[in-house]
């Protein structure tokens, strides 16, 4: 049985105060039904740690080398340090942005492995892509890049967030027959790749325009174990809506 797993990426919103407010108001409202977590800034990460008991903290990127000259950046040890147990890599954003390539990500997710964090590995087709029906092998490229070269118990452990480019901040959300078939694939993939053992165990999230109207049609696809949420993981209070719908 795989635990869902439903984290708010925030991006770069929220100050310490901030997000230390954002924890202690919805920490208590967490169940077991399934693992809720944040991703916050580098600087918030350590009170967010401190004051979360319920919610999971994730950082949203990190360097995969673990010193040196790389100006700006926070490596895997630092954040090793502070307690952080999740990192989200390769968002859209940063593939878009910052140059993370399939290649980088997945330098970042051995040195996460080898700390004991887990992974958040994203990966989703740009609007041209989806309108030139290249969704699944785009999909299926990013993964074996991605994931190259790991052990297949490790990959057990993964979370794996799809996030169709189009669908982030725009308000226009895949559909559940849409997502539920690319988490589809992402699990046949994982399932070519390393098996099916480790297909069945990775958590596979949809994210893109994600809110509590649409939430537990998502989360009662067969393949779809949770979500990655940007806007609307931003109020404590629609936060709370999504865990409460997803009781
Ligand atoms: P939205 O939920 O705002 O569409 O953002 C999705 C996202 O990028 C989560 O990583």
């Amino acid at each position: 049985m795989r635990k869902p797993i439903i984290v708010g990426n925030w991006k770069m919103n929220k100050t310490i105060a901030e997000a230390v407010e954002f924890i202690k108001a919805v920490d208590p409202v967490c169940h077991d039904q399934a693992t809720y977590g944040v991703g916050t800034s580098f600087l918030a990460l350590q009170d967010s740690v401190k004051n979360a008991k319920n919610l999971i903290v994730a950082a949203e990127n990190c360097h995969f080398e673990d010193s040196g000259a790389f100006t700006g950046e926070v490596s895997v040890p630092m954040l090793q340090e502070i307690g952080v147990k999740y990192c989200i890599i390769g968002h859209s954003e940063r593939r878009q942005m910052f140059g993370d390539t399939d290649e980088t990500v997945n330098k970042k997710a051995k040195r996460l492995i080898a700390a004991n964090i887990t992974p958040i590995v994203c990966i989703g087709e740009s609007e041209a892509q989806y309108d030139a029906g290249e969704t699944e092998a785009v999909i299926r490229s990013q993964l074996s890049g991605s994931l190259a070269d790991l052990c297949p118990n490790c990959v057990k452990n993964l979370v794996i967030a799809y996030e169709p480019i189009w669908a982030i901040g725009t308000g226009k959300s895949a559909t559940k027959e849409d997502a539920q078939k690319c988490c589809h694939i992402v699990r046949d993939q994982i399932e070519k790749m390393y098996g099916k053992e480790a297909a069945d165990a990775v958590r596979v999230q949809y994210g893109g325009s994600v809110k509590p109207e649409n939430i537990v049609e998502y989360m009662a696809c067969p393949d779809i174990d949770g979500a990655l949420i940007g806007g609307a993981s931003l109020k404590a209070d629609s936060f709370t809506d999504i865990i409460n719908k997803t009781k």
